[in-house]
């Protein structure tokens, strides 16, 4: 049976959009999607980019590519400002449009938790240049540290600080001692009497929060013993170029601050009248929908919805189902039928700690640590990376990396060398200009 052509718009072609848009097209509905990007993200990994494991081309998908056969889809590259519920219509960059339907699917942005300071001089790791400008600053902080005299500061150059024991967290700072110890040492031989140190903090008592007991520990001791100092119940409070504030008082000397500690929605979210929840997140209905607005819906890390008295958390997998269960309810809502309420079915979660080893606790209470777990994550994440070419590239980077013990991507892409960078031109591209920014003053 047809439907009414009624106008449905997607807001973010992340892991939430993508599944409504595939969950609507071919129903006889005039779908618009937006996003500020022309390329879907995949951030899990991202931290691969940053630590020269993988290219940045391997985790960004064509938005156009994934619409090409989806004719009865139109994709617009912009930016949605603000939201007039009363009269359905969204405000743009490129100007108004009008929606029976609208989804909100925009995700979220790093969480500094008003620290200034942090913000003006930590890494994180959002978006694609985000990972680029890590990665060019870690190989040009060793390229410093060849050239420097002074032990003190060259040690500085050499100490990175990753701020949050998540998951982020664990498989950066893995990942970065695997680049650090075993890649580097070998292309830097000036510097081979020096040990880079990786030091993370955490402001819990444990490590992976979310996992059960014996896979933190896991993740713990595996750490440590690939190098990394965790030091848990520490938190920052300030941090400048070269130095990471403690709230004991004590300072660690560090030109680099990555910051993992915490996400908050998208600022899409306060063009929205409501009130917000822990992280800015907006409350929903047991549909996904807005209170009293049940034409908009808000999904994956923007939306807050507790499930058995707990929060959803914001992973991939919650933004998918929630796009494909809005994609059905916007479509029985058309032919007059009624949904069950949104259920979220959780499939377990994973973290991968470095060479041979991940921890994953799985469906039905399976836990799995070590080779096993790592190999159901390198699966896992081949499987949902958007793209042929993207696996084909990623998983020869893998092999190259496991059988050489090398990495691939060891290039500095920011010209010209940040400690001889003239001044930020006033007329660059925002990004450009806010990466040289942030490069020069970190750098
Ligand atoms: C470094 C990192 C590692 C992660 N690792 C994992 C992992 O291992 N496993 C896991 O399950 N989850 C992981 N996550 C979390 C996961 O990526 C998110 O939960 C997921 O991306 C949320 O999906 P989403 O659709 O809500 O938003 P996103 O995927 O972030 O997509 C949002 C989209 O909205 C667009 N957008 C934003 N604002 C606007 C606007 N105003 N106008 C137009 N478009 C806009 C953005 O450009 C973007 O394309 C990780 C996240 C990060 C940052």
């Amino acid at each position: 049976m047809e439907v009414a052509m009624k106008k449905v718009i997607v807001v973010g072609m992340g892991f939430g959009g993508v599944r409504v848009v595939n969950g609507l097209s071919g129903k006889g509905l005039d779908v618009t999607v937006l996003d500020r990007r022309n390329f879907h993200l995949f951030q899990p990994l991202l931290y691969q980019v940053a630590t020269a494991m993988i290219d940045q081309d391997s985790v960004a998908y064509s938005i156009r590519a994934i619409l090409r056969k989806r004719k009865d889809v139109r994709f617009l590259m912009s930016s949605v400002q603000s939201i007039d519920l009363t009269n359905k219509r969204v405000l743009t960059i490129d100007g108004p449009l009008d929606y029976d339907y609208l989804v909100l699917a925009a995700g979220s942005v790093t969480n500094f938790f008003g620290l200034d300071s942090v913000q003006q001089h930590a890494f994180d790791l959002k978006q694609l240049n985000d990972a680029v400008s890590l990665r060019n600053h870690i190989l040009s902080v060793y390229e410093r540290a060849a050239k420097e005299t002074d032990t003190k500061v060259r040690e500085a150059l050499m100490t990175f600080v990753v701020v949050g024991g998540g998951p982020t967290g664990v498989e950066f700072a893995g990942s970065l001692s695997e680049l650090t110890h075993h890649v580097l040492t070998k292309d830097f031989p000036e510097l081979h009497t020096e040990k880079s140190r990786i030091i993370m903090l955490e402001a819990m008592d444990r490590l992976l929060a979310p996992f059960p007991p014996e896979l933190q520990q896991y993740t713990l001791h595996k750490l440590q013993k690939m190098g990394v100092e965790v030091r848990l119940n520490t938190a920052v409070v300030g941090a400048t170029p070269d130095s990471v504030q403690l709230k004991d008082g004590s300072e660690i000397a560090s030109h680099t601050l990555f910051w993992a500690a915490g996400v908050k929605a998208a600022p899409l979210a306060d063009a929205l009248p409501v009130e917000k929840t822990r992280g800015g997140r907006v409350p929903v209905e047991a549909e996904l929908s807005l209170k009293d607005h049940p034409e908009v819906f808000v999904i994956g890390d923007m939306a807050y919805r507790e499930q058995d008295g707990v929060a959803l958390p914001g992973v991939a997998q919650v933004a998918m189902q929630g796009g494909d269960y809005v994609a059905k309810a916007i479509i029985a809502r058309e032919r007059g039928q009624q949904i069950a309420p949104f259920r979220y079915f959780n499939k377990g979660s994973m973290a991968v700690i470095g060479r041979h080893s991940a921890v994953a606790n799985t469906l039905g209470g399976l836990k799995l640590k070590g080779f096993l777990a790592w190999l159901a994550w390198l699966g896992l994440h081949l499987f949902y990376l958007i793209g042929f070419r993207n696996r084909v590239v990623t998983l020869l980077n893998w092999a190259y990396e496991y059988f050489r013990y090398n990495r691939q991507v060891r290039l500095i892409t920011s010209e010209p060398p940040l400690q001889e960078g003239p001044p930020v031109q006033e007329n660059a591209p925002p990004d450009e200009a806010e990466t040289a920014e942030k490069l020069r003053l970190v750098g």
